[in-house]
């Protein structure tokens, strides 16, 4: 979707300042639409007793960010090192931090254990003899298999990598509970981009309905559930933003009768990225070429290095000209490295745009620039916040051919054999 028109109304009134300052291409988020997305997410949920999200730092990781979420409320969900001290570097400890890891590492584990430790959420029931110190509370991740589809981008648990299996849980709950533990938690992950809130509302039952199982086979309580990330966002003009407000109800409902028949209920965790700032970034463009052969090509200077989503899954992102409407002609708009799928749009409608339009790729604030790569040697672009106060903050600078090179400037070491 085009961004919000309260987005779209700031980016009219500033952007020509910003592209004159610090040139294109760049980032831009806008801190206002991503606070109000967080405070109606948390109002969304106010019926349960408790709510909290963690935002996926893989969606967009930049400290700045984090710093507004921690502002906002949330937690933080991470599944590398990098991602574990980056939320620690803004002060995030403990329970703030959920580790969803998969195939994780002897060293993962050190780093999420490290530092007043996080929530570890075990990809496996084999995890637990790995793990170097058996903590307090302990969550598993789960995978459905048949009892599930996953929706159509992320695909068929059955296929996925994912988790711990339908057979597998009392298992690995018992043993858990065997090495001390004392708290327990029960995740899924089972879709991505949904805009159909049903489907959150399904998997919530579904978490619940195990709640029910596990505990009486063993005689446990469970600390939280958390439905995982996977909220969609309308990339597409004619798309329906996801009704946030009928899956904060309706899962509330389910809360409140689970809580009838247990006397209590578990604490809700959601782990969305796309949702909170997907809508709230544009990448910023300038027209620099545009040349006539078989279909129209306009080149702009940015390439996948800033945005690999449509090249990488035929994704669809908005396009939009600063100060230019209508649609003259059919035109791929595309980056400038040696592949052909390095196109922001293919045959789309858009205005006549000629060298020198700035041209905004909307919906880039998640999966964006975190996605970005150096193949053919292209640097990813700046990152810029728009502040609520109206000033603009360089957030990332971009990056170097210093940057590009830093990794073969050392010292070599030589193995004689
Ligand atoms: C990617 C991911 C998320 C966030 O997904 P969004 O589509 O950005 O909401 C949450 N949890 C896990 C485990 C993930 O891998």
């Amino acid at each position: 979707m085009p961004v919000s028109k309260d987005y779209s109304e700031r980016l009219a009134q500033n952007l020509e300042k910003i592209v004159e300052h610090y040139g294109t291409p760049f980032h831009l988020y806008d801190e206002k639409g991503i606070r109000e997305t967080g405070q109606q997410l948390i109002k969304a949920f106010s019926g349960v007793d408790f709510f909290r999200e963690y935002f996926a730092v893989k969606a967009l990781p930049n400290p700045t960010i984090l710093k507004l979420m921690q502002d906002i409320g949330f937690g933080f969900d991470c599944s590398s090192i990098a991602e574990l001290v980056m939320s620690r570097q803004i002060g995030a400890r403990g329970e703030e931090i959920m580790f969803t890891s998969n195939n994780t590492s002897g060293n993962e584990f050190n780093v999420a254990e490290a530092d007043g430790g996080c929530i570890l959420n075990l990809d496996d029931i084999s995890l637990l003899d790995k793990v170097p110190e058996v903590p307090e509370l302990i969550c598993f991740r789960y995978n459905p298999g048949e009892r599930r589809t996953g929706n159509s981008i992320i695909g068929n648990p059955l296929e996925a990598k994912y988790g711990v299996a339908h057979d597998q849980l009392i298992d690995a709950y018992r043993k858990a509970k065997s090495l001390g533990v004392k708290r327990f938690g029960l995740h899924t992950m089972l879709a991505s981009n949904e805009l159909n809130h049903a489907y959150m509302v399904e998997t919530a039952r579904m978490l619940l309905d195990r709640v029910d199982w596990i505990s009486n086979e063993l005689d446990i309580k469970f600390d939280f559930i958390n439905i995982g990330g996977g909220l969609g966002i309308p990339y597409r003009p004619e798309e329906k933003p996801l009704d946030i407000v009928s899956m904060g109800k309706e899962i509330s409902e389910l809360f409140k009768v689970f809580k009838n028949s247990h006397g209590y209920t578990p604490k809700l965790y959601l782990e969305s990225g796309r949702y909170i700032t997907g809508p709230h970034g544009v990448l910023v463009t300038t027209a620099i070429n545009r040349k006539e052969i078989y279909r129209t090509y306009v080149g702009v200077d940015s390439c996948m290095s800033a945005l690999m989503r449509p090249g990488m899954y035929g994704a669809y992102h908005h396009v939009s000209v600063l100060n230019k409407d209508g649609e003259d002609e059919v035109v791929d708009v595309v980056g400038s490295l040696c592949e052909n799928n390095d196109k922001f749009a293919i045959q789309r409608p858009l205005p006549k745009i000629e060298d020198g339009d700035i041209i905004c790729i909307h919906d880039t604030g998640a999966h964006g620039q975190a996605m970005g790569f150096n193949y053919n040697g292209k640097v990813r672009p700046k990152e810029l916040l728009l502040r609520e106060d109206g000033t603009v903050q360089l957030i990332r600078r971009e990056e170097t051919l210093d940057d590009l090179f830093a990794t073969l400037d050392f010292d070599a070491d030589n193995l004689s054999l």
